[in-house]
């Protein structure tokens, strides 16, 4: 089951964190669309009410030009009124004097009436007095036609300009005919327009006065194009109107809060804050879409921790190859059921499964076939398991099966039921492969029996079942558990002794019947422990394999058996020979013989000197590349013996693949001899297909003088036993080769 990996990292949430918010680019311009809208319509909103507010400025300003022209009517018209009554006045009482007629004009000339000039003129139109006297501007005839008879009139004389207009009024005395007099004044209207303009019109209203026939300015300025205008006929002499009063306000006059500038002024505003606001809310949300970014982000790396938690917890609670339970899992199960089910203690029970060929059948045909083995025991145990039952894979060879429902015997039996299950035919890739597995099984009898403790008891039990032939389901009991720790004990010790380098060999001399010469030593290893025990070589041998330390041991032990060889050279009585001891083992070792030819080498001891040791199933067993490692060793001049010879296959039909130099007769055929005929055909059997051979023969463990005899008597030629020599050590086996003096001769060929 792959690990997945998790996408989102630390680096990456903190970069999540602090990112700025940038607005995005549609936004923006659905932002600038909104506020360009507002624009619009607040520029529409500011002309409609500029628009409504010019209407409406000149709407007044039309009422208060109606106004001012009738206000400058009502002006003139007293003006015309009193010159009326100056004249009617005159008129009946002529005044004779200057000083007469000037009083009079005087009291009708005031602060509203006030005429440039006042004439008196003769019937013949001659000028006689005139007010103010002033000489300069003292016309000589009355200037003006006299309209009319009986009311003043304004008698316009120059519509281009508004001075100099003038009233004429003839004055009767005698008859109605012909006038008697004149009375004329001059008005300048100008002037009484700037005076009643100054009185009525506000300071940013301007007056201007168009001519109606032609419509050009007789009064003020020409009003820019912008301004507001009220415009109202003006008439002063006849019937239609002789002047167009204009009042007209300038834009700047204007007050600058007016509602158009308020609307501007509050549409850019709004504009502004609006902008601000689709902004700031934008910003907003992406502000929460980040934030939900990256809270669906955190989630999905929650979820996918969660998933890779949960693959972590099922890999490390299970096999990879049947994803059965492991050890650890099916521990915690065993602990957790002890917990729940503490009064069922006793129908607890765990039957260890080993399947004890498979590491052969990865050596014979691969981990592929291997591992389709195992899936298919893995099945048939599945299949086997009632519900309530648990199973696990403990180890590459080890199943174990929890059951809480069986009684000790009911488990036997299913333990047994098991085994023919296991035990059948499996067709792998083309393959068929024959399990073979041993079975122990332990019951929880003891209420304080940890769960690790009833695993270990149900181990112990398929280890002894393992060792067996027949018979191979096995329930634990106490005493395998003594056994098998005192081996763990010893296992131990042993170890440390190699590991530590406190082992040492022990050799025993060979002896050549005939001349009674040591013809040769064999080493052998030895060790004793602190408290003077000596540990079987074939203990040391077999643990050191079981654990893996086998090559290490045999190095050594090629390494001190040359050493002391060559010192034994040196010290001038080494006999011909050095037989070493070389297990099955160490031949799995593809380096072994390149180990042997260094040591040799670095020793300088004579290959020829050298015999190295092999059992029967050396030979026989991987023959081609034990045959490549034989033949190399013995290339370099080495020679070979058969140890143990007749405990194995008895056949020496494989030695003509080998070149072996010596056949060493096992000591349990010669134990018995020369009573025992069996043995003693045996042995003679073995001597003389070997003499045929051309074959030495040792005899191994000769004891007494009867054995020795007979040995001879059948053609043996060599013997190596106690009668002659026991193993001893270095110093002894010194001392002894010194003193052997029918070897001397041996010591430097
Ligand atoms: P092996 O190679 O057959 O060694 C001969 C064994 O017979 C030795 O036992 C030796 O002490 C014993 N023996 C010799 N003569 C007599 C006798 O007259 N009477 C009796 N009762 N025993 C006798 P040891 O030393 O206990 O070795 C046992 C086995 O351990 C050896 O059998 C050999 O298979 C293995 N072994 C010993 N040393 C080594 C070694 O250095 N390397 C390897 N690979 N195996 C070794
Ligand atoms: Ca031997
Ligand atoms: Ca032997």
């Amino acid at each position: 089951m792959p690990l997945q990996r998790t996408t989102l990292n630390i680096d990456d949430r903190l970069s999540i964190a602090k990112r700025p918010f940038r607005p995005r680019g549609r936004a923006i311009l659905v932002i600038a669309l909104i506020c360009f809208a507002i624009l619009i319509a607040t520029f529409s909103l500011f002309n409609t009410a500029q628009e409504q507010q010019r209407l409406r400025t000149e709407q007044l300003l039309s009422v208060e030009a109606k106004s001012f022209a009738d206000a400058l009517t009502r002006h003139m018209n007293a003006h015309l009124n009193e010159f009326s009554v100056l004249a009617s006045e005159i008129e009946k009482n002529i005044p004779s004097t200057y000083s007469t007629w000037q009083a009079l004009v005087l009291a009708h000339q005031g602060n509203d009436v006030h005429f440039q000039a006042l004439f008196w003129a003769e019937s013949d139109r001659t000028i006689r007095w005139h007010y103010p006297q002033n000489d300069s501007e003292k016309p000589e005839q009355f200037p003006f036609d006299v309209l009319g008879d009986g009311n003043a009139q304004l008698l316009r004389m120059d519509v281009e300009s508004l001075h100099d207009w003038h009233i004429a009024h003839p004055i009767y005395t005698q008859n109605r005919n012909t006038p008697n007099y004149y009375l004329g004044g001059t008005l300048d209207i100008a002037e009484h327009i700037s005076h009643l303009a100054s009185d009525y019109l506000d300071t940013f209203q301007k007056l201007t006065l168009y001519a109606a026939s032609d419509g050009h300015v007789v009064f003020g300025d020409i009003p820019p194009n912008e301004a507001a205008t009220g415009q109202v006929g003006l008439t002063l002499t006849g019937a239609s109107p002789e002047f167009i009063v204009t009042l007209w306000s300038t834009p700047d006059s204007e007050h600058f809060l007016s509602l158009p500038m308020l609307i501007y002024i509050s549409g850019l505003v709004v504009t502004i804050l609006v902008g601000i606001a689709l902004y700031l809310i934008e910003i907003n949300l992406m502000a929460r879409k980040a934030e939900q970014a990256t809270i669906t982000r955190l989630q999905n790396e929650i979820a996918q921790r969660k998933d890779v938690e949960n693959q972590l917890h099922f890999i490390a609670n299970h096999d990879p190859l049947t994803y059965l339970p492991n050890r650890h899992a099916l521990l915690n199960h065993i602990q957790h059921t002890i917990n729940k089910t503490l009064s069922a203690t006793r129908t607890l029970s765990l039957i260890c499964i080993d399947i004890d060929n498979i590491k052969e059948i990865n050596d014979l045909h691969g981990y592929r076939i291997h591992d389709d083995v195992l899936t298919t025991v893995a099945k048939r145990l599945q299949n086997l398991l009632p519900p309530q039952a648990y199973l696990a894979r403990t180890s590459d060879e080890h199943f174990v099966m929890l059951r809480t429902d069986l009684s000790p015997l009911e488990a036997e039996v299913h333990a047994k039921q098991v085994r023919l299950t296991v035990e059948k035919e499996c067709h792998a890739q083309g393959v068929t492969v024959l399990p073979s597995c041993a079975i122990g099984v332990a019951y929880r009898y003891d209420t304080s029996m940890p769960a690790h403790e009833l695993l270990r008891h149900a181990d112990t039990a398929a280890h002894r079942a393992r060792q067996l032939v027949h018979h191979r389901v096995v329930v634990f009991q106490m005493a395998m558990r003594d056994h098998l720790q005192q081996k763990r004990d010893i296992e131990y010790t042993i170890r440390k002794a190699i590991q530590g380098n406190e082992l040492m060999l022990h050799f025993q001399p060979q002896v050549d019947l005939k001349t009674q010469r040591i013809v040769g030593i064999e080493a052998l290893v030895r060790w004793q422990d602190e408290g003077g025990t000596i540990i079987s070589p074939d203990t040391i041998v077999r643990t050191a394999e079981d654990t893996g330390l086998m090559q290490q041991l045999g190095n050594w032990i090629i390494n001190k058996a040359l050493e002391h060889y060559a010192m034994l050279l040196t010290e001038g009585c080494a006999p011909p020979m050095l037989a070493i001891n070389v297990s099955g083992h160490e031949f799995q070792d593809s380096f072994l013989a390149d180990t042997i030819l260094q040591a040799i080498e670095r020793h300088q001891v004579p290959a020829e000197r050298v015999q190295i040791e092999l059992t029967e199933q050396v030979f026989i067993e991987n023959l081609e590349q034990n045959q490549q490692t034989l033949h190399t060793l013995t290339e370099a001049g080495i020679s070979l013996a058969i140890d143990d010879f007749g405990t194995g296959y008895s056949s020496l039909a494989y030695l003509k693949h080998f070149p072996v130099d010596t056949v060493k007769i096992d000591r349990s055929f010669i134990d018995q001899l020369p009573e025992c005929k069996d043995d003693a055909v045996i042995c003679q059997a073995v001597i003389g297909m070997a003499d045929l051979l051309g074959l030495k023969v040792v005899a191994e463990g000769v004891e007494h003088q009867a054995q020795k005899d007979y040995l001879a008597q059948i053609g043996c030629r060599y013997i190596q036993g106690h009668l002659y020599y026991p193993a001893m050590g270095v110093d002894q086996l010194l001392t002894l080769l010194k003193q052997h003096t029918p070897y001397q001769r041996y010591s430097n060929s």
